[in-house]
């Protein structure tokens, strides 16, 4: 048996024991790696940077799908950039008043690999008569897109390789184009605590952009660091005022089950700590 290393950060990093190698292959793109681990389930890591696993993976689809998505209320048209696993898919497949998903993944490799080795991240929702798969650079498809979303969600690697360009000025100016009125864009965003200047670079690129914009947190233990943020870019500044009650009987009435999300922890993931309010409200704009 032999241990993966996470390479994210020098000097510190988490390791995982791999009991069994499932697939190792260099795609077009990126290194993609997955393993059985006794802890954490079956785990992929793309570029040296763990992804996801099967242990926790819930807890980062869930804040990045219902947050938004009962945030609008009556979102029917979502678009995932990345999310080539099938988590973030199968979270929004279970939104009954979702009526169109496309979902824009660079890598095909990552989602048959996927669909092979991580079935229960997707479980089945590849094959959503909802679904228009596009293989492409999320960048590229935002910039040239001529239809519109009421929630799009950035489930994307670290600004590092391919996914560098879906933290660019031009990538939210892009998204921006690309909502709906009352459309809501939430981004994967790093661990504030290792990527604090990933925060502020983005609050500074989210400023003046949409009506509304923050971030709210959650904390998924295999993306190290303590509690990550997701960014919030919204053109309706109500949604985050919205009343409890409001979020009780959405998420009531969409009879959905979840793991972690629930209106409680809606609210409070706005809630942040003081050194990210101090980054975010002075952004760098660099
Ligand atoms: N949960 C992970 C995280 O928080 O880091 C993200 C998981 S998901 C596997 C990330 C996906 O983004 C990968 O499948 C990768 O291929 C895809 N990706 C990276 N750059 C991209 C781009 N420019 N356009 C579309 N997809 C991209």
């Amino acid at each position: 048996m032999s241990d993966y290393q996470e390479t994210l950060y020098t000097g510190y990093g988490q390791r995982f024991r791999m009991d069994k190698l499932l697939h190792e292959v260099r795609t077009e793109h990126q290194h993609l790696v997955i393993f059985e681990n006794p802890r954490m389930g079956r785990v992929m890591a793309l570029d040296g940077v763990i992804q996801t696993t099967e242990a926790d993976e819930f807890i980062y689809h869930e804040m990045l799908t219902h947050v938004p998505i009962l945030a609008h209320g009556l979102a029917k048209r979502v678009l995932i950039i990345g999310g080539g696993d099938g988590g973030m898919l199968r979270e929004v497949c279970k939104h009954d008043g979702v009526e169109h998903i496309t979902m824009v993944e660079i890598d095909g490799t990552v989602v048959e690999m996927c669909k092979e080795f991580l079935p229960n991240h997707s479980k089945g929702s590849f094959d959503d008569q909802r679904l228009n798969l596009v293989i492409d650079d999320g960048m590229r498809f935002v910039a040239t897109c001529a239809d519109k979303f009421d929630v799009i969600i950035s489930d994307s690697t670290d600004p590092i390789g391919p996914g560098e360009v879906l933290f660019s000025e031009n990538f939210y100016q892009a998204c921006r184009r690309c909502l709906n009125d009352g459309g809501i864009l939430v981004t994967q965003n790093g661990t504030p605590f290792m990527q604090l200047s990933e925060v502020q670079t983005t609050a500074g690129r989210m400023h003046g952009l949409f009506a509304d914009w923050h971030f709210y947190m959650a904390a998924v233990p295999t993306y190290i660091g303590g509690s990550m943020t997701f960014a919030w870019g919204s053109t309706n500044s109500d949604y985050r005022k919205l009343p409890l009650d409001t979020l009780r009987q959405r998420f009531a009435g969409s009879g959905i089950v979840t793991r972690y999300y629930n209106p409680e922890i809606h609210i409070g993931a706005f809630a942040l700590p003081q050194y990210v309010l101090q980054a975010i409200n002075k952004p760098s704009n660099d």
